[in-house]
């Protein structure tokens, strides 16, 4: 039997343990925040670089500040997850949860991509079977799980392919569920139980982009879970990707 003494020192030391977890990720934040501003500074005059503010720059000088520009970017990228991670995994932090038209969010972050879509001849089609579908969500996190999704799908696409998106509601109403269907360098068996965790990222996704951070999926799973929904794929290596995100409609 586990005395009462026992028990207020499982308090105790429970209590010591949520310090230290609130400090660390204080920690985290802070020093996030201290890198992104420092990097964002060194955006900035690498823009005047770039922009000739500084006066004219031969060829390879202006290649040599592209790919600081370029390295400089995936780092802000890097940081900003970091500060993600540490805003979603933390439970006490409340997301402001809104009505929000889903198709018209999935729609924006869409047209984000088009660019890069272009880039590399992507055609993005998307399929929505009502005009509107109004959720309750924190519109900036949502935001940013569609954001992610993309970004891969175009990502671990080949030049010249598809992707797919479906938005529609569950046969009941009570779920909308999105699909985002490319024909990319797919996932390995091997490496599927591994998808949404913290840093991991398969040979395959390594070998066709070097920068990724292996962060996204597990930030993504963590903001859609907080919104009561459920995440998961399907794959076929060498054939392609389907990303499936079910949120309920309240
Ligand atoms: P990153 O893309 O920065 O590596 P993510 O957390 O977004 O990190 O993804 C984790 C890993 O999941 C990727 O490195 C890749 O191995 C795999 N992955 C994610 N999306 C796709 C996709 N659409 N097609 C193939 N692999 C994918």
């Amino acid at each position: 039997m586990i005395n009462m003494d026992e028990i207020e020192k499982l308090r105790q030391e429970n209590e010591e343990l949520k310090k230290i977890i609130d400090e660390k990720s204080d920690l985290i934040s802070i020093s996030a925040h201290q890198l992104r501003t420092s990097l964002s500074a060194i955006k900035w005059t690498l823009r005047m670089f770039m922009d000739k503010d500084l006066g004219e720059m031969t060829k390879e000088q202006e290649e040599f500040i592209n790919k600081a520009f370029n390295s400089n970017q995936d780092m802000i990228k890097l940081v900003n997850n970091l500060l993600l991670i540490n805003k979603t995994a933390d439970t006490a932090v409340s997301f402001n949860f809104k009505d929000v038209d889903l198709v018209e969010l999935v729609n924006h972050t869409l047209l984000e991509f088009a660019d890069e879509a272009k880039k590399k001849y992507t055609e993005i089609k998307f399929h929505k079977s009502e005009e509107s579908i109004i959720i309750s969500c924190d519109k900036q996190m949502m935001h940013i799980v569609f954001q992610n999704l993309t970004e891969n799908a175009i990502k671990y696409s080949h030049e010249k392919g598809t992707i797919n998106i479906n938005i529609e509601k569950s046969h009941d109403g009570k779920n909308v569920e999105i699909s985002i269907k490319d024909d990319g360098i797919g996932i390995e068996d091997k490496d599927k139980t591994n998808i949404f965790n913290k840093l991991f990222r398969a040979n395959n996704a390594i070998e066709k982009d070097h920068d990724g951070s292996g962060l996204g999926l597990f930030t993504t799973k963590n903001i859609v879970e907080r919104h009561g929904g459920k995440i998961w794929f399907e794959s076929e290596a060498g054939k392609g990707t389907t990303f499936y995100v079910s949120l309920p409609i309240l």
